[in-house]
Parts: C-alpha cells; structure tokens; sequence
C-alpha cells in the first residue's frame, strides 16, 4: 500500500477510559483487537478492505499483540484459514467483498460450519448491495442459512457494532458454529465514538504457542460419516443454543413507541435508515424516538421465536423491513406467526420494493404505504402519505428541472496503462473484424464503458479465459480474455490458464500487469515489485506462465499502442495453436504518482532538477474530428471551442491534469489521426546545459520567426 494510515493506527492503541472516533471498519478492527484474536486474514475489497490495508501498517501493535495476519491470494485461503478454529481455542477473523467473496469462499465455508469450532470463528463480510455496489445483487444471508453460520447484522452505531464483534465470538464458541458480521457501505463508513478497551493477546499465539496437536478425533473432520452426525448436530444443538445466547444476551433490540397497535421489524443494519426516514414523517425524533416500536434484528440469523411472539402479541400488523431478494426474514416471520397462531398481519415487500436498495425515497414510500393499510389509531395515515409524497417529489421535480444529463460512466484514471492496449484493441479490430472479448473483474472492466464499449461477457474475477473456453472453438477469430495480475493471482492461473493448457485452447489472453490489485485500493499481491514490509514476494508471471508450459509469450510496454497493435495482430492471425499471452506492461498510474509526487517534492526540495511532461494539441493543426478523443478515452483531453473564427468546430485540448503518459500523441501516430500533437518537458531548477539549450531553441525560433516575417 502506498497510501500512510497513522492516524488511524494510533486509534488501535487506545486503552481502557479513552475514547475511540473515527469509522465504523475501523471500530471493528480495534474490537477484534480487544477481543483477543490470534490471528486475521482477509482478501481486499470494498467496503472492508481497510481492516486487512491498516493491520498490515500496524505490525507494531499486533505483533505486541502475538496477532498472525495473512493477506491471502483470494477469499477461499482466507475462508480456509478459520479451519485454525476446529481444533484449537484459537479466535479469528477473515474478512472479504460479498456476495462475490462469500461464492469464493463456499467451499471452505461449509467445510468449517459442519464440524464447527472450538475457538471463535468469524467471518467479516462487506455486504456490497445497493446503488454504489460494484457487483452482482445478491444476499450473503443465503449462505448464512444454508451452512448454520449465525449473521451478524449490527445496527451503524460504533458501540452496537463493537459490542456486537465482542459477543460474536462468545456465540461462536458457546455454540461452535462460526458467525458472519454484515456491515453494509453505511456500517462502514458511519462515523461516531465508544468507550475503547485495552487490547488484549489471544490465548494462543506466537508468543503463547500451542504445545502439540490434539488427539486424534475423526469426528472433527468435514467428511463422511461424520458429516451426518454434524448435520444433526447443527439443528438439534447448535442452533437452539444459538437463539437461548441471542435471547439471554439482549443482542436484538426493542424500542418502544406509543403506536401499540403496529410495529417494524428491521434489519439491524437498515435501523439508521428507518429510524431517519421515521423522523421525517413526523413519527420519531433525532435521538432515537419512535412512535411506532421496533424490533432491530442485530441477528439477522436465527430468527428468536419467542422474541418475535412478544413484539407481536397484540399487534394488528407489522412491516419487515429487508433489503434485497428474496425476503428471508419475512418468510421466516409469517412462519412463525402462523406456528403460534398468531394473527398479526405482516406486510414487507409489496408496500416496500422487492428489490434494490431500501434508500430514503423507497422508506419513505414503504412505511406511509405500510401505515395507509395498517390505519393504527392516534395518526392520519392519509395525512402521513400525503408528507410522504410530498417529501419524494422534490427529487423528481429537481430531475424535471434539471433535464436530461448526460451520463458519466466510471473509467479509467488519467494516465492509466490499461487504456492504450483498449485503444489497440480498437485498432486491431478496425482491420481485423470484431472479436469476442472475455472481460474480467478488475479496472480494466472499465473498458466496458464508452469510448471503448469492449467487452462481451464478465464471469468472475480472474475467470475471464474460462468464460472463452467454449467461444474459442465455436468462432470464426479467436476470442480474447483480458485478466488483471489480480485475476491472475486471484484463481486465473488456474481457472483459465491450466484449464486452456491442459484443453490444448486457442486463444489470447492479455494479462494486464500493473502491479497491485488497483481497483480495492493498491494493495500488493504476489508478482508486486515490493510488498509487505517492503521485500517484493519475488513470484512472476512470465515465468509462471513458462513454468506451466506456454509457449507463446510476448511482454509488451502498454503505451507502445503501435507495437501493441502489432502484437494483438499478430496474436490472431498466428498458424501456431495454442494459448497466446501477451503481458501488457505498465505500473498503476495512480500508484505511480502518488510516488512520484513524493519523490519529485524530495528533490525539489533539495534544489534537484524535476521534469514533467506534458502533451498538448496544437489548435491549428487540430481537424476538430475527435477520433483521437474516441480512441483513448482520457478525461483529460476534451474540447474547446475553435480560436480560428472562420471555423466553428471545437477543437481537442489537453487540460492540467494531464500525466504526460504520451498515450494519446501514441494514438494519433498508430492510427494515423493527424500531427497535432505535441510533447512539452517543463523542467524545474533547470541545469546549466538545460539553459543554454533554452537560449538556443529561442534564437532559433526567433530567427525562424524574423525571416516570415521579412518574407511577408
Ligand atoms: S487505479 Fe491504476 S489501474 Fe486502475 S484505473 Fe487507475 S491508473 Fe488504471
Ligand atoms: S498524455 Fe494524453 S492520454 Fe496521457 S494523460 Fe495526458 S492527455 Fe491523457
């Protein structure tokens, strides 16, 4: 990581009276700490990866601490790692993106759940659902309930969630079933304060070690016919010792309100979301008032009957609050419900939507539709309906207003490696004919989006040359799978490249080598030029890729866009079958100026010679056509309008943000766009040789410039 996170490590070190601030992720890191953990791994994504990118900066205080932590090649080594949990009296905690994370980690997962464990075990998964989610709709709670891992779902509030972490693992280990802590986007970015405690060692650890493996006990295998007996064991002991510590430990929570007759069960991690969208109707206040009561579910599995039936009793209707599809929890409470013979309406989605995030509008809507049905003496349902829509409308007249805007699709930074071998591929395609294009998870799906609208399907991360093993053969050109050396590192290596190998495939592969895992945060990964602790992990792809036996390899500089285009060509038109990689190489360029910055302010500091390139486009030359715009995509070439007062067409323009990548002069030339494209070096603290070369070009141009004008 490049990136420094001091301030946030010194919030680790607070002990016992002090008062934590800062985010929630960062409260459930030093909760784990206070917890007693022995060892955390994880697999970087939004919106968790900073519980893994701060432990790694804070080696200091965990390894004080005796704290192993692993920064695993994907979730499934990262799911696995809990299997430190089925023998030993060992806490731990795993953290991971889901859905996405959790379909990784599935196997490793059940594997764990059914024999179950001694120490505590958990699972920290980001939940990324909603409308600034980056992956595929779906709910991790399915795999909560299918394998009998108990979930977690902390209302924000940093005391809920920190107490919530610490009687994770007293359930885990009272139970012997590992537990999923939900945290939404909002749960982890939700700031507030709590009472911090000292950190404390596990009870095993590098500094404490375990004497010897236990005795052998086949019973604590996930494998056959023991997995009988522990499927029993799941429904017939776990579980119910689950909901007696959920019960007798407070870990739901009612809030009372005067409107007796109806009542909102809600996801813990939705509570904020009601309890605001309640505020604005004029049904609760700023400070947790509520007129109509809740039950805050902060264990979205299992469900606790005998809970359920006393928020209940009495009530003519309830609405559930749950985000998402399919509505577990709504099931679960009508079938319950209608076990004790209650009578209690429950109304869910229908008045809510049955999909998409539960935002402010979709809240607003849902519980003045839900009070509408329901009519609970002591309000106007009609008037609350009528603020409602009155409260949602502004939205839509402020859209009317504004008009159609256009769209702005996320994309690649300035200076990106990965955009010129797009701008290539566009090329390639111009004389070749289309080919069909595996994308991949990573920052290169970007190219998905205009300019380069590249992209035919995306199956995973690092699955992008399986999801072309039955194209390949069924095409006319060959397909071509763009895999990040995340994807690579991730499972590609496997997935995709064994499996074409070990097929005889035939097709290309373009393995985008930046450096890091980019798109989660720049963290490092196996072929990294440095990682953890500084020391590079010393694997490469190239090599990787020898080793496993293919043959037809070319390393390609990513801004090279001709010499590219000419690999790409030659890729596809090749008599030679087999699998084709072409390493497309070229640091992050975020990453790259974050250090460069630092480096360029040393210097300058210490009066060195800085240079920093820039491109430009000469206004005269510019055609106005824009096809160098539409090939490289980058957000700092645009337009403006023509100086030339006989022509009206804007011309493309290079703004300050400019990183001086040459992708877009590289571009013109490869394409043969036009010569409007110029190089600048600005040079600070100049060298005397730099001078002199100054006072040359400007008696040059000087001289040039006196002849026009004599000639004129
Ligand atoms: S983070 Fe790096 S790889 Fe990703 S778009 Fe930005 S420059 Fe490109
Ligand atoms: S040189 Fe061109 S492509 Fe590269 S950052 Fe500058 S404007 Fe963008």
């Amino acid at each position: 990581m490049e990136r420094s996170f001091k301030q946030e490590i010194e919030a680790l070190k607070l002990g016992d009276g002090e008062v934590f601030r800062g985010e929630g992720i960062l409260a459930v890191t030093k909760a784990l700490l206070q917890s007693g953990v022995s060892y955390v791994g994880g697999y970087q994504g939004a919106p968790v990866s900073h519980l893994v990118d701060v432990l790694v900066q804070a080696e200091e205080i965990i390894g004080a601490l005796g704290v192993h932590l692993e920064t695993c090649t994907n979730e499934a080594s990262a799911a696995a790692m809990l299997g430190a949990s089925i023998n030993y009296p060992l806490r731990g905690a795993v953290t991971w993106k889901s859905i996405v994370g959790t379909n990784v980690a599935a196997d490793a997962l059940s594997n764990l759940a059914s024999p179950g464990v001694i120490g505590g075990a958990m699972i920290i998964i980001g939940e990324d659902y909603g409308e600034g989610a980056s992956v595929i709709q779906e709910r991790s709670q399915a795999f909560a309930m299918k394998s009998s891992i108990w979930l977690l779902d902390p209302r924000p509030d940093l005391p809920t969630i920190v107490r919530t972490v610490e009687k994770g693992f007293e359930l885990s280990e009272a139970t012997h079933a590992p537990v999923m802590l939900e945290l939404r986007i909002r749960a982890c970015h939700v700031t507030g304060e709590f009472a911090a405690k000292d950190n404390r060692p596990g009870r095993h650890s590098r500094l404490n070690p375990i004497p010897a493996p236990p005795r052998f006990e086949y019973a604590r295998l996930a494998h056959p016919p023991a997995t009988f007996a522990q499927e029993r064991m799941k429904v017939e002991q776990r579980l119910p010792a689950a909901q007696a510590f959920i019960r007798d430990n407070g870990l739901n929570e009612f809030f009372e309100g005067d409107l007796a007759e109806i009542g909102i069960i809600v996801q813990g991690g939705l509570y904020n979301s009601v309890q605001r969208a309640l505020t604005r109707l004029g049904l609760g206040d700023l400070y947790g008032g509520t007129r109509a009561p809740l039950y805050v579910l902060n264990v979205a599995y299992p469900l606790i009957p005998s809970e359920l039936i006393s928020f209940c009793a009495g009530k003519r209707a309830v609405l559930v609050v749950e985000e998402g599809f399919p509505d577990y929890i709504e099931q679960m409470v009508n079938v319950e419900l209608r076990r004790a013979d209650l009578q209690t309406r429950v109304i869910g989605k229908g008045a809510l939507p049955a999909t998409g995030e539960y935002n402010s509008e979709a809240l607003l809507s849902g519980l003045a539709a839900f009070l509408k049905d329901a009519r609970p003496s002591g309000i106007d349902a009609d008037a609350i309906a009528e603020r409602a829509r009155a409260l949602t409308a502004h939205k839509l007249a402020a859209a009317a207003a504004a008009g159609e805007l256009p769209p702005r699709p996320p994309t690649f930074c300035t200076g990106c490696p990965e955009r010129p071998v797009f701008s290539a591929i566009k090329l390639m395609q111009r004389e070749i004919g289309p080919a069909h294009i595996s994308a991949d998870i990573g920052c290169h799906s970007f190219a998905t989006f205009a300019p380069f609208s590249l992209g035919n399907s995306i199956l995973g991360y690092g699955m992008s040359l399986a999801s072309a093993a039955a194209v390949g053969p069924n095409m006319e050109r060959r397909p071509i799978a763009i895999m990040g050396d995340g994807g690579f590192w991730h499972n590609g290596v496997i997935t995709g490249v064994a499996s074409s190998l070990f097929n005889k495939g035939d097709g290309v592969l373009v393995v985008m080598q930046n450096g890091y895992t980019s798109a989660t945060g720049l963290q490092y990964m196996p072929s990294s030029k440095t990682g953890r602790g500084g020391e590079a992990a010393g694997m490469d792809i190239e090599k990787t890729l020898r080793a496993l036996g293919v043959k037809w390899i070319r390393k390609v500089r990513t801004y090279g866009v001709a010499r590219m285009l000419a690999t790409l060509k030659e890729a596809m038109r090749s008599a030679e079958r087999g699998l084709k990689v072409i390493i497309a190489d070229g640091e992050c360029q975020l990453a790259r100026q974050r250090r460069l910055r630092a480096e360029e302010a040393a210097s300058l500091k210490a009066g060195g010679r800085v240079v920093r390139v820039r491109y430009g486009v000469d206004d005269e030359i510019c055609s106005g056509d824009h096809s160098c715009i539409r090939l490289s995509g980058c957000p700092s070439l645009t337009v403006k309008p023509n100086p030339d007062p006989l022509r009206s067409d804007p011309v493309a323009t290079v703004i300050e943000s400019c990183v001086g990548c040459g992708l877009c002069g590289e571009v013109a030339h490869a394409a043969v766009l036009c010569p409007s494209f110029y190089r600048a070096e600005i040079i600070r603290n100049p060298s005397a040789f730099d001078r002199a070369l100054h006072r040359l070009r400007r008696r040059v141009i000087g001289w040039l410039g006196g002849r026009e004008k004599a000639a004129a």
